[in-house]
């Protein structure tokens, strides 16, 4: 296959026409995804990539962060490749996202070791486009890291939690994030937490003592375990000690295959594309794991499910 031996080189045109296939709601389109998968799975140069989640609310940085943690961890290690997925919310129209998006588009420009796609999200799922998952499964064999970086706005955002492997929550001092996502449940999904904008200082002080006494409440019995990381993207404070982190943290966290996050978003397709009527049929074939391990794969499951869910709706 062409385009695989082209992505796997790291040509981007071959990249992107992988990642439009993938992005193709089209059930029909899973037989032609399967085979690149299975490509992909027997290529000698493929990768498998550790996938680092990035969230918190618009403006508090995430993406100015996440190119200035890109360009410090792409001198890392020589060969690296790094891609960048970010969702926006398709109603959020401040400039920062576009701003961040210019940053982290001419990060990518000048280097083809790292690569950029942007998704607008469904706001009904939280954070995640309904194709982020099937975007990630075939940048997994050709990244070394995958950031993906979502807007931490309600308790569906707990859905990065079944994507990354490690999670980092991004706020900025006084925003007055706290409560709200204490309320939400936000403060339960992150490993980590990055307080950006540190060159506020005195700002910066007041919201760390926050943060504190908010995940004391939060999580009583593991808040001192939570590194809360004070960076400035903007001044580079920091910002080596945090690149570091996530990188070592990128090794030791990263998992072998998707299988687990395979069962979760199969559920979540399933959901998006039939509602309860597929929930009920999926969980009366033995669930998502059950399909995913009957079928043998991803592809096949979607397929298997698609064509059971026809059959009984003819019936
Ligand atoms: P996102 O919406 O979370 O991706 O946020 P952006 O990266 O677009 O940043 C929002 C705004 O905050 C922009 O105007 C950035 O220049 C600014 N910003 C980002 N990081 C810092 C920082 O460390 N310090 C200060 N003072 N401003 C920052």
């Amino acid at each position: 296959m062409e385009l695989v031996e082209g992505a796997l080189r790291g040509e981007k045109y071959a990249i992107a026409r992988l990642v439009s296939l993938f992005e193709d709601r089209r059930v029909e389109m899973a037989r032609e995804r399967g085979r690149v998968i299975e490509a992909l799975q027997r290529a000698p140069s493929r990768r498998v990539a550790a996938i680092v989640g990035i969230t918190g609310t618009p403006g508090a940085g995430k993406s100015t962060l996440t190119a200035e943690l890109v360009s410090r961890i792409r001198e890392m290690r020589e060969g690296i490749r790094i891609a960048i997925v970010a969702i926006d919310p398709s109603s959020h129209v401040s400039g920062g996202s576009l701003l961040g998006d210019r940053t982290r588009m001419r990060l990518a420009a000048g280097d083809s070791r790292v690569y950029f796609r942007s998704q607008a999200s469904d706001t009904a799922l939280g954070g995640l486009s309904p194709t982020t998952f099937q975007v990630i499964r075939v940048l997994f064999h050709l990244f070394d890291i995958i950031f993906v970086e979502t807007v931490g706005i309600g308790q569906s955002e707990i859905d990065i939690r079944y994507l990354a492997d490690r999670v980092y929550l991004v706020m900025q001092p006084l925003a007055g994030d706290e409560v709200q996502f204490l309320k939400a449940g936000i403060m339960e999904v992150p490993d980590e937490i990055i307080l950006n904008k540190c060159d506020a200082h005195e700002a910066a002080l007041k919201s760390y003592r926050a943060l504190k006494s908010v995940l004391t409440m939060a999580r009583p019995f593991d808040a001192d375990t939570i590194a809360i990381h004070r960076v400035s993207a903007l001044t580079g404070m920091n910002m080596d000690e945090l690149a570091t982190r996530i990188f070592e943290n990128a090794e030791r966290f990263r998992q072998p295959d998707l299988f687990a996050r395979e069962v979760h978003h199969l559920g979540r397709w399933v959901e998006d594309e039939w509602g309860r009527v597929g929930l009920r049929e999926l969980s009366a074939m033995g669930g998502a794991g059950e399909v995913l391990r009957v079928a043998g794969d991803f592809d096949r499951a979607q397929r298997r499910f698609d064509e059971a869910i026809r059959e009984s709706l003819r019936r």
